[in-house]
């Protein structure tokens, strides 16, 4: 589930990562593309990743503040305003992070410069660490090759990416990208942004650990809190 406020660009990374449904100059799609999502829309994906299908339920969400009723959609708090993180995000994990494996993003990564992306994940990562947000961990590992790789994935944390449903020729080769006047920023680069680091934790490396902590951490704690009540 991808969730976060209006025009951010949900819908699209949704697209990015699971759906493919790609548009090119030759074929550029419906044109009221860009729509508003105003339902939770779940989405059965299936996929084939390295051999293995894998069947996912994707669901995308209307942005916050887009519904007619938004009176529970506010509760803010004001310790923030210097920090660039909403305190609409953070209540939002706040209520979540102990029903779900929280993995926080940064969209439209290719609207900040390297220094400016740097500084954000820190000011993130304090705003969580603040709060007492509990975020997805990734489970340690022995073998010291895999450590290696799991800290620079760490690194990326939020991971900030890009997403685009246009198909753009660069150097010869066919890549997902959105174009600008001095370049095209490509999704599947892992110089440009962390898409690509984003979804093979999310399909390949961690899909696993993820459904593990959800059935053995989180659903568990639902399971106790709803007998606790029931025998009180
Ligand atoms: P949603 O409301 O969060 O679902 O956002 P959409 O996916 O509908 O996207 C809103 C707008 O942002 C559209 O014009 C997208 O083309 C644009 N957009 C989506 N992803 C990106 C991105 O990674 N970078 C930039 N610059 N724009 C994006
Ligand atoms: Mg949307």
């Amino acid at each position: 589930m991808v969730v976060g406020e209006s025009g951010l660009g949900k819908s699209t990374l949704i697209n990015s990562l699971f759906l493919s449904d790609l548009y090119s100059a030759e074929y550029p799609g419906p044109s009221k593309r860009h729509n508003k999502t105003l339902q939770i829309n779940p989405t059965q994906v299936l996929l084939r990743e390295g051999g293995v299908q894998l069947k996912l339920n994707v669901v995308d969400t209307p942005g916050f503040g887009d519904a007619v009723d938004n009176s529970n959609c506010w509760e803010p708090v004001t310790n923030f305003i210097d920090s660039k993180l909403k305190p609409l995000d953070i209540e939002f994990m706040k209520r979540l992070h102990d029903k779900v494996n929280i993995i926080p993003l940064i969209a439209k990564a290719d609207t900040l410069t390297p220094e400016e992306c740097r500084d954000f994940k820190k000011t993130i990562l304090n705003e969580i660490e603040k709060n007492q947000i509990r975020i997805y961990e990734f489970p340690d590992v022995e073998d010291e090759e895999e450590n290696g790789m799991l800290k620079k994935l760490k690194e990326r944390v939020p991971f900030a990416v890009v997403g685009s449903n246009r198909v753009m020729e660069v150097n010869g080769k066919k890549v997902r990208g959105r174009q600008y006047p001095w370049g095209v920023v490509e999704v599947d680069n892992l110089q440009h942004n962390d898409f690509l680091a984003l979804r093979d934790m999310l399909i390949r490396t961690h899909m696993q650990d993820l459904r593990d902590v959800t059935n053995n951490v989180h659903y568990e704690n639902y399971r106790y809190k709803k007998l606790a009540n029931v025998s009180a």
